[in-house]
């Protein structure tokens, strides 16, 4: 491959497929197809997409080999997938229940507004969640999953304690629901979140140039998973990077973050996935004696 033809992949591979994910949501949401009917088709493509440019175009050789997570990394996926479909089946009900009373949603704005909307607000409810986890001490426990692995790759997105999966959809959810959005809307934002946080992480050697200072992307998430809890206070965005600078949290680091990564201050952290989703319940002193023994 010509180095023209190279760069010209590395910079078209976020807006065409993350790009194309968003408007294929939109389309369906848009000409009134049910989410179910196209929804599932677009995470799964894009899932596809995702791993075969892993495969075939990566940012690091050593990010490719399984080191011992994979299967901790499936359940994960497995789990966080099924709460957060739940919860769009969930908004779907409660909105049932909810009725048309007090709407104060822009419901006369197009489809394509209200998805860009419902994602501002999923978005934001992350934001807040992600960073107070990292200043909240039982919050961080429920993170430091999050932080363990010695790789990035498009599964860490959903890398996450299922309590924590909870506590971060929460907040978006009620204001939707208490707003009067349509359940189209939740659903596709939260399609739109489970697309990026692939490419968040995605072991992917592309790059967006400027958009960076708008998105979230992959170059700026990598220095959050360095390997001392002091140094990954900040770029706390899901989708979007403007709150981290809106907030004063992005970290003020340049080019390519090192790839000897993890959380080295967590170091009794279980590998397991049974063990990942006991371990911030066990308590301190019980860690701190375990670890003595050791
Ligand atoms: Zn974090």
């Amino acid at each position: 491959m010509t180095a023209i033809a190279a760069r010209v992949l590395r910079y078209s591979i976020y807006p065409v497929v993350f790009g194309g994910a968003v408007v294929a949501l939109i389309a369906g949401a848009t000409h009134g197809v049910p989410y179910a009917r196209f929804g599932p088709i677009v995470l799964l493509t894009s899932t596809m997409v995702i791993i075969a440019l892993e495969r075939w175009w990566p940012h690091a050789r050593a990010w490719q080999r399984d080191q011992g997570d994979a299967a901790t990394d499936v359940l994960h996926l497995v789990g966080n997938v099924v709460v957060s479909q739940a919860s769009v089946a969930g908004f779907v009900a409660l909105r049932g229940i909810r009725g048309e009373q007090f709407i104060v949603w822009p419901s006369h704005a197009s489809m394509a507004l209200q998805i860009v909307f419902a994602t501002l607000l999923v978005d934001l409810g992350l934001y807040a969640v992600h960073r107070a986890s990292h200043g909240i001490g039982f919050l961080w426990k429920l993170h430091a999953i999050h932080h363990s692995p010695r790789r990035v790759y498009w599964v860490n997105g959903q890398r996450r304690h299922l309590v924590h999966e909870l506590m971060e959809g929460t907040p978006a959810l009620v204001v939707l629901l208490a707003l009067g959005a349509p359940a189209s809307a939740y659903a596709c934002a939260i399609a739109i979140v489970t697309v990026h946080l692939m490419f968040q992480h995605g072991n992917v050697d592309y790059r967006v140039g400027p958009l960076r200072h708008v998105f979230a992307v992959a170059e700026l998430h990598r220095w959050h998973h360095q390997r001392l809890w002091r140094d990954v206070q900040g770029n706390y965005g899901a989708i979007l990077s403007i709150w981290d600078r809106a907030f004063g949290t992005a970290l003020q680091k340049q080019g390519d973050a090192p790839l000897d990564v993890g959380m080295d201050d967590e170091p009794d952290l279980p590998t397991d996935w049974a063990g990942q989703q006991l371990w911030p319940f066990r308590r301190r002193r019980a860690r701190e004696v375990g670890r003595q023994e050791a």
